[in-house]
């Protein structure tokens, strides 16, 4: 998987850009706030069809501009394809992949990307929700029935939510409360079984890759954790699903009683430790982000068996912190596919790399030398 050639038009801090990018590593230098991050995070949006720093489209669209354009030449599934992301204020954004309306779960057949960037720490420092979001992006891209599931979980678990705040002043409500547990139960067992398998690939492929980087004998563990009744994430879907459904039973009027949604696969966890020891609680900053970062390249390692092809590492601010032989090793390591890689001075990367540099300034992009 290639990006050929991206443009911006009114994204961000762009006010009109086209980059052609090498096939390998893109070092992307600049002082702060010239647009580097922007640079990825169109990349990302060609992707996932939004940002990665807003929910929000209309903070995508420039200050300046009313409309943006995002669109890239890309070569995937062994073939030249385009795809551009177009949006306006108070209008629905459109995308098209080879002159064809898609949607966002769409893009990733055509473009895949592994995104690491200073957020992701979060990863490994804060509650579940963080390595939540990171399974569920990491499933998706990889499985297009899986986004669809967990749409439909998120709508039942808000109409679900809503009966239990809403049903003092709404007496009736409640008469369709069980409705949506027995529905919610059956994509839960679904999505507990897409989760486990994805853990157990990230475990062996994490693993390895975190020993070497971190160098260290401190062995990298991951544990998938779900609903508490669930014995078994790999069962049937059946089985699992009956074991939801007894747990929320149990549940059912703790629920009722605390007006909020107590139990679920919206709870799940992907605990992390480093040397046996909770990496939420005792790991260091360099323990952190090796953690992290070895998490996104077993990703991207998984995501490269499944597809055979290598989805865009976009590397945002990532060197700077590592000691030098970290540093090395990662840069060693993503010679496979290409990769951006931004940073805030060339500090010899391109020697090292032998990749191309450009530097970013005030939203134009210029290649060097
Ligand atoms: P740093 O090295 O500090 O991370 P950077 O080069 O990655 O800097 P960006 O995050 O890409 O910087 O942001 C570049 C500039 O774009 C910032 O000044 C930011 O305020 C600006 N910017 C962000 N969103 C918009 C927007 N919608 N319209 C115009 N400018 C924007
Ligand atoms: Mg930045």
């Amino acid at each position: 998987m290639i990006v050929r050639e991206i443009t911006l038009e009114g994204f961000r801090n762009y006010d009109r850009a086209a980059v052609a990018l090498s096939p390998g590593i893109n070092v992307i230098a600049g002082e702060n706030a010239q647009g580097k991050t922007n640079l990825l995070e169109a990349v990302f949006l060609l992707s996932c069809g939004r940002g990665f720093r807003t929910r929000l489209d209309s903070e995508l669209i420039s200050f300046e501009s009313e409309t943006a354009r995002v669109a890239a030449r890309v070569f995937s599934q062994e073939r030249e394809q385009t795809i551009s992301v177009t949006m306006a204020r108070g209008r629905r954004k459109q995308i098209l992949v080879n002159g064809v309306r898609k949607n966002a779960n769409e893009l990733a057949d055509s473009l895949r990307v592994v995104l690491f960037c200073p957020d992701d720490l979060n990863m490994i420092r804060e509650g579940a929700k963080e390595r939540r979001r990171f399974l569920d992006m990491a499933i998706s891209q990889l499985r297009p029935n899986y986004g669809k599931l967990l749409t439909d979980y998120n709508r039942l678990a808000d109409s679900k939510r809503r009966i239990l705040t809403d049903w003092h002043e709404k007496p009736p409500l409640l008469d369709a409360l069980d409705d949506y547990s027995e529905q919610m139960a059956r994509i839960s067992a679904q999505l507990v079984r897409y989760r486990a398998a994805f853990c157990r690939r990230l475990a062996e492929t994490a693993t390895p890759i975190h020993a070497e980087f971190s160098g260290s004998g401190e062995a990298l563990g991951l544990e998938y954790k779900t609903v508490s009744t669930v014995t078994d994430p790999f069962a049937p879907a059946s089985e699992i699903y009956e074991q939801i459904m007894a747990h929320q039973r149990a549940h059912r009027e703790a629920e009722i009683a605390s007006e909020a949604l107590l139990t679920g696969v919206h709870k799940d966890d992907l605990e992390v430790s480093i040397g046996g020891r909770s990496a939420r609680l005792f790991a260091s900053q360099g323990q952190t982000r090796t953690a992290a970062l070895s998490l996104k390249m077993a990703e991207r390692e998984i995501s490269t068996q499944d597809t055979g092809e290598c989805p865009i590492l976009l590397l945002d601010d990532v060197l700077s912190e590592l000691d030098a032989r970290r540093q090395a090793y990662v840069l060693n390591r993503i010679g496979g596919g290409q990769t951006l890689i931004t940073c805030c001075e060339d500090g010899g990367i391109r020697e090292r790399t032998g990749g191309r540099v450009f530097t970013v300034s005030a939203g134009s992009v210029k290649e060097e030398g």
